[in-house]
């Protein structure tokens, strides 16, 4: 068996009934995407627009293609066709021109929101405050072509667990606050995207049911992008 074959069926095999693997593919080819898709895994994740679309071109249509990087609303434009999930809405104006764009597609496109949790600047996402401030404004429940499905986070990129946790922990409570306030009724909103490869198992632990593995999957990176 191939490592990426057999990481995927590692994975498989240990995640909880409920978590979903996404399989983030960026910087790696296509056949590694190919050699993936022909052990069943079905969910990948890209963060680079031009990336995503070539290989959305190039690799068979029943792909779900889940968009997890910094998202300019001139870009909705290129995957607003095809992409299965948008994992980093962090602002209205953004929700408001992914809504737009799927409208011409005559398509529902599911989004996350992002929350910013961790201890550094560079990370995106909204604020708790952000979020919640968003939400009771109330412009988002009009948007006929965007199903919000739930929250996506990152924890800080350090080696105490402790921390990480303690980050995944707010992210669920922020989750559960906008479950119970603003989204009681609403089934979809039930994904909560945390967890890498260094870090999934604490995020499984703390509610995760999207983790996003890259280089558990295909190996080392050697370029980050
Ligand atoms: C690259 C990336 C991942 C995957 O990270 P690995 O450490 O390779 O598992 C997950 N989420 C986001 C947002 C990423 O950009």
């Amino acid at each position: 068996m191939s490592p990426i074959a057999e990481a995927i069926e590692e994975y498989s095999k240990n995640l909880p009934k409920g978590v979903e693997l996404i399989a983030v593919s960026k910087t790696f080819p296509k056949e590694d995407v190919e050699e993936a898709y022909n052990c069943g895994q079905r969910h990948f994740g890209e963060n680079k627009v031009q990336e995503l679309d070539e290989k959305y071109e190039a690799l068979p249509k029943d792909i779900k293609w889940h968009f997890i990087g910094h998202l300019q609303t001139n870009k909705i434009k290129y995957m607003a066709s095809y992409v299965y999930m948008i994992h980093s809405v962090d602002s209205l104006k953004l929700l408001q021109a992914i809504n737009k764009e799927a409208q011409k597609h005559n398509r529902v496109i599911n989004v996350l929101l992002q929350v910013h949790v961790a201890q550094e600047e560079t990370k995106f996402g909204l604020l708790e405050e952000e979020l919640y401030g968003m939400l009771a404004e109330g412009c988002w429940r009009n948007l006929q072509n965007v199903e919000i499905c739930g929250v996506m986070g990152m924890a800080s990129f350090t080696d105490d667990m402790i921390q990480v946790r303690a980050e995944f922990s707010k992210i669920k409570s922020i989750f559960d606050k906008c479950k119970v306030e603003y989204f009681n009724d609403k089934d979809s909103f039930k994904e909560i995207s945390m967890g890498m490869t260094g870090d999934y198992k604490i995020a499984v632990e703390c509610g995760s049911t999207l983790v996003r593995i890259g280089n558990g999957i295909f190996g080392k990176r050697y370029y980050q992008m």
